[in-house]
This record gives C-alpha cells, structure tokens and sequence, in this order.
C-alpha cells in the first residue's frame, strides 16, 4: 500500500467520544447532542474514565472537572502519563468559569473548556475542530512511521515494534522469530537498469514480502537500503524458516530480469532468520545481529536461499 492509498484509506469516518460526568443528566444531554455523529461511550466516575480510554481508545474525553474521588484534573494527568492514552484530546467541562482552573486544564494538557449549561451549536462546533485536529495529528503521527517509497513500516516503527513484543513473548515465554532480507547484487541492479527501475524493483518485492508475511501481528519493515524485516511473534524457528523460504521463493517467481546478477536471471534475495524464546534482562538486539549473520552466511554459500538459527540465553 502506497502513502496515496494510505491516506485515501484512513480518514475516520466516526470518531470516538468518552463522556465522563458524575451527573447522569448531563451525559444525557451531551449523548443527546452528540450521538448522530460520533460513537459514544460514557463514564460515572475518573476510574472507570481511565479504564475506558485504554480499552476504546477514544477520540476526545469530554471530562468533568467536579468528581468525587478522581476529579477531571488527576484523570487528565493520570491520561497523559501513559503512553497508551496520551493521545486522547481532553476536553473538560466545567460548572462555572475560573481562569485559574483554565490555566491548569491547559497545563495538564486540555485542547479545549467547556462550560455549563453547554451551549448546543459552541459545543458542536469546538468538538468537530478538535476531532479535525485529532485525525489529521493521528494521520501525521502514523505516516511518520511509513516508508515513503515503499508504503511499508520504516526503521522508527520497526525500533518501537520489537520492544513491545518482545516484552509481550517474555511474559507469554513463547519464540520470537525475525527474518532479515536483503536483495541480491542489488547494485549491479541500480547499475544496470537505473534508479527509478532500482525503485521500482523494491516497491514490488516489498508488496510481496507483506503479501506473503499476513498474520495481523506480524511486522514488515524496510530496515534499510534493500533490506527488509520481518518480526513474527509466537513464532519458532522452523515456522520462521518456513515463511522466510515463501519470501525467497516468491521473489523468484515475479521474474524481475536481472541479466547481470551473477546468480540468476532474475532478482532474488536472501534472508538470515534468528529465534529467541526472550527474556527480560536480554538485550533484544541480539536477535537483529543473529538474523544479520545468518543473512551474511546465506550471502556467502551462494544467496537466493535461507539459513536460520535459535538465539540460546547465554549467548
Ligand atoms: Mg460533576
């Protein structure tokens, strides 16, 4: 999928909104106002508030400030601290209008105040700017992490991703496989046919790659120049094996002529696959840097192949 593509296919059609008020007349009334554009959720108190932004995700929080217990302020804190919840635009709703209570709001990280009685046409008004704002940051923020040329995951997504799952196979103590691939005499490539065919050639086997790599964890990445990744969580080494020579096989079989490889008349690649059952003191670049000497070994005994290895705990 190309960046073009990308951003013709994300826009949201509905966002997601989290009401939270300890009154239930006024969630009735903005669920009232609200809900023929948005989906909405809804929250009684800043625990259940908090819990519902890291299971739905929402939008905007419209977060009252006066609650007993959790009030909107150590919610909007408590959001902010966490990484899965950051993102959310706090909104708040305020009784009565205080200057000093903005200036924390805003502090804290609020996009915007709203006061009781709300006003139907400003509050419409302020949550269709701030859900605009939100979706074209969200829109930036997931192109950021895109390769432009190829459309897939880049090197900055790859470093986020790995961490992430290696900490989740750690704590489900199940393998972690990488498939590190890069593409034959790819500069005899370059050389023979030029640069806009040498990215033409990438674009088509990334696609094939990703095609071929389709689990909805998995991660395909361009890592660099030529090369790609690939991270298969709950994935053994025989299985890692087994996808890494699907990729190898299928790029064979687009049939890019390569009339100067001195391998095959086509383009191919080689792939290094690295496993790890992970653990939590190890480093998780050890497994990069086995998959990339595996890689260089099936360079050396001649590319267009596989070699893999399982990572021991005490290497
Ligand atoms: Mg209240």
């Amino acid at each position: 999928m190309f960046i073009d593509e990308y951003i013709s296919g994300v826009a949201p059609i509905r966002g997601k909104i989290l009401l939270v008020d300890d009154q239930v007349v006024n969630i009735k009334i903005l669920h009232q106002l609200l809900q023929t554009d948005y989906d909405i959720y809804m929250a009684r108190d800043g625990h259940q508030a908090i819990d519902m932004c890291k299971k739905v995700k929402p939008d905007i929080v419209l977060l009252d400030i006066e609650m007993p217990m959790l009030n909107g302020f150590d919610v909007c804190a408590h959001l902010k601290k966490d990484p899965d919840t950051e993102d959310v635009a706090v909104i708040f709703v305020s009784g009565h209008f205080d200057e000093d209570k903005e200036v924390k709001g805003f502090q804290l990280g609020a996009v915007d105040f709203i006061h009781k009685p709300i006003n139907p046409v400003i509050t419409k008004a302020r949550i269709k700017n701030q859900m605009m704002a939100k979706s074209q940051t969200d829109l930036l923020r997931s192109i950021a992490l895109l390769d432009g040329l190829t459309g897939l995951a880049n090197r900055r997504k790859f470093d986020q991703v790995l961490p992430v799952t290696w900490l989740q196979c750690a704590r489900e103590k199940q393998p972690l496989t990488i498939i590190l691939l890069d593409i034959d005499f790819f500069k005899h490539f370059n050389d023979t046919y030029g640069h806009t065919e040498g990215d033409t050639c990438l674009r088509v086997v990334a696609q094939k790659i990703q095609d071929t790599v389709n689990r909805p964890y998995d991660l395909v990445a361009r890592y660099g120049g030529e090369e790609f990744i690939c991270v298969l969580p709950n994935t053994d080494l025989i299985g890692g094996t087994y996808v890494a020579q699907q990729i190898v096989d299928s790029i064979v079989s687009l049939k890019i002529a390569h009339i100067n490889s001195p391998i095959s008349k086509f383009v191919t690649v080689s792939a290094g696959v690295s496993t790890v059952v992970p653990m939590y003191d190890m480093p998780n670049k050890i497994l990069v840097e086995a998959a990339d000497k595996q890689l260089y070994l099936a360079k050396d005994r001649g590319r267009n192949r596989v070699l893999g290895c399982l990572v021991e705990e005490n290497t």
